[in-house]
């Protein structure tokens, strides 16, 4: 009786010594598929070739969910904080007090979010979401995004991406790539960023992904992804996918 408390304590130390060794830890309990949260609606874009990048990740089991047309409504849903990571591909304008609390709630339970190419312009009345996302795409009040020199996009431009840093867990082992895609430019970018990826294109924006901490939360941002010719793009679907799961994990 004694040995076995004995040798259950050893375990029990062996447990906590390999917790504390292992580094962040995954946000979903228990092992097997990262529990996503896959938030649209807002702008348009090309659904069928979009929701099969995520489709085809084998480690993901996402849920899709769109906004109503009046405000972030997909941030109210009961089963939020049961995901592991919550992916913005959405770009609403108007958020309640009460959606903001939603938002805010992920980060003291390190709940991932990744946040893809328009989610840049959301929510441009909410400072906090510009800190939480790590930049923004300034909108003109009550306007369209316009193009000048100064703050613009521009569809259908073939480039060059670089990374930046080769060591991190989302870029490690791959090799700077070509993209037809968009590229904005004149977007703001928060000064606690760690830069993956950059553009030897001379008008576009850079960084063009980066991660930053909430919290206890992991955030990525990746500007690329406008349509197919994107989310068909070899580099553009290992990008999305190694953003999750590097998201999945909780930082102490
Ligand atoms: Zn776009």
């Amino acid at each position: 009786m004694k040995s076995n408390l004995s040798r259950r304590a050893f375990f029990a130390a062996l447990v906590l010594l390999a917790n504390a060794l292992a580094g962040p830890l995954p946000a979903a309990e228990g092992a097997g598929k990262i529990k996503t949260l896959l938030i649209t609606g807002g702008h348009a874009f090309e659904a069928e070739p979009f929701l099969q990048v995520f489709r085809d990740i084998p480690d993901l089991a996402f849920t899709h969910a769109t906004h109503a047309k009046e405000s972030a409504t997909a941030w109210e849903r009961d089963d939020l904080l049961t995901h592991a990571v919550v992916v913005l591909y959405d770009m609403p304008m108007n958020i309640t007090e009460a959606q903001q609390a939603r938002v805010l709630s992920l980060f003291d339970k390190g709940i991932g979010l990744v946040v893809l190419h328009h989610a840049l312009v959301s929510f441009q009345d909410w400072p906090d979401y510009e800190r939480i996302i790590g930049g923004r795409y300034p909108k003109p009040p009550n306007g369209q995004p316009q193009v000048t020199e100064k703050i613009g996009y521009e569809h259908g431009v073939d480039f060059q991406v670089v990374v930046t840093d080769p060591k991190h867990p989302i870029t490690k082992g791959l090799k700077d790539f070509s993209i037809h895609d968009e590229i904005y430019w004149g977007f703001r970018v928060g000064a606690d960023v760690h830069p993956l990826l950059t553009t030897t294109h001379a008008k576009a924006g850079k960084p063009l992904m980066w991660t930053r901490t909430e919290k206890k939360s992991r955030v990525v941002y990746l500007q690329l992804g406008h349509d197919h010719t994107a989310y068909e793009n070899p580099n553009y679907r290992e990008l999305v996918a190694r953003a999750i799961r590097w998201a999945a994990l909780v930082e102490k």
